[in-house]
């Protein structure tokens, strides 16, 4: 297996920056993911490491050996992208083997291997069938198997689950999840939705136009973002942003007031998770703007005089629109953040 690193990597598309100086040192065994939205620059990352984009400047090394000038087909890594790209007029079977194909693998150990890769992702019975004959769970998991059937150094993933639907994606990051720990391939896995990166992570790394804004554990992210970018985007409804002003260890906004740190003044941020705020208390005046019940959590959404603010309540708490409420929160779980952004007052 390897480590990955990258070293003030740079990609460029005339004068269009997609990646800007991006270090990442990515641990032997390590599954990592790139998180972040749309065109932030997590595909390119990947595909620079895949050897299908070549970097402007900086370095990218896989096991400590240099890769910027080594061919694609010559860096030992599988890939699995969303769209599967089995081939329909193989077998399984077939499709499996393709790789083992390609790197001219002895055909004698071919059936064992492609045998136990099927195992793994659970398809044994369905070798003999072609792509179109499959739901879309078993052609990812196909998909899979015909990454992981040769021992590859890295696997690298792009958005693999995109196209499955709730229940089977679910069920999808589970296998990988445990495929990988069984394996123990190093991985690089991209997505847009946090609750893959959260779940599957051992760190991940959080993008937004092509920088990195953090790299950290699921907890380290959650419970210390570095920014607004991060604290805005991880959490589900992610973390409520409030702009006031703070003096004297008081931050104030309008309609309400919270403790601060006593040496913040001037323009700050206040940043409060829906699941740290509770229904009661003085610290928050409001109208119910809306109440979601999902059956474990509602959704409560409170209306001030400039803002939302988005709080989870009881399973059964339920309200009528318009009516007032009032909301309290646990002063050792805000976060506060400065003019540019970045967190300040941390612990
Ligand atoms: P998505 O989640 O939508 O796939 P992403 O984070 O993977 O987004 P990238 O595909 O890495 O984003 O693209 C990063 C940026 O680089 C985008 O703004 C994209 O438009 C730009 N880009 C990517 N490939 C090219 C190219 N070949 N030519 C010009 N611009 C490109």
């Amino acid at each position: 297996m390897a480590s990955i690193q990258l070293k003030n990597v740079v990609k460029s598309f005339g004068s269009f920056i997609g990646v800007q100086d991006m270090t990442l040192n990515i641990a032997d065994e390590e599954f990592l993911v790139l998180l972040g939205p749309s065109g932030c620059g997590k595909t390119t990352t990947m595909r620079m490491i895949a050897g299908l984009e070549h970097p402007t400047g900086g370095e990218i090394r896989i096991g400590g050996d240099l890769m910027n000038e080594v061919d694609a087909r010559d860096r030992d890594v599988a890939m699995v992208f969303q769209g599967y790209a089995l081939y329909p007029n193989m077998s399984i079977y077939e499709n499996i083997r393709f790789p083992l194909r390609m790197r001219k693998i002895p055909k004698v150990r071919h059936d064992e291997l492609i045998q136990r890769a099927a195992e793994m992702v659970e398809l044994g019975l369905f070798l003999d069938r072609k792509p179109g004959a499959l739901s879309g769970g078993q052609r990812q998991r196909a998909a899979l198997a015909r990454a992981i059937v040769r021992q590859p150094q890295v696997f690298l993933m792009d958005e693999p689950l995109s196209n499955l639907d709730a229940k089977l994606r679910a069920s999808m990051r589970v296998q990988i999840k445990h495929l990988q720990r069984e394996l123990r391939v190093t991985t690089v896995y991209v997505t847009h939705d946090q609750i893959e990166a959260m779940t599957l992570a051992d760190r991940i790394v959080i993008m937004n136009k092509g920088v990195i804004q953090q790299i950290g554990t699921p907890d380290e992210i959650y419970s210390n973002p570095a920014n607004t970018f991060v604290a805005g985007f991880i959490g589900s409804p992610p973390m409520n942003l409030i702009p006031g002003s703070a003096s004297n260890g008081i931050f104030i906004a309008e309609g309400m007031t919270a403790p601060c740190p006593s040496g913040l003044s001037g323009k700050v941020t206040l940043g409060i998770r829906p699941e740290d705020c509770r229904v009661g208390g003085d610290n928050l005046h409001g109208v119910v703007y809306g109440v979601e019940p999902t059956g474990d959590v509602t959704y409560l959404t409170v209306r001030t005089a400039s803002r939302k603010i988005e709080i989870k309540a009881a399973r059964d708490f339920r309200a009528g629109i318009d009516s007032a409420v009032t909301v309290g929160y646990d002063p050792d779980r805000l976060y506060f953040f400065g003019e540019d952004g970045n967190r300040v007052g941390a612990d």
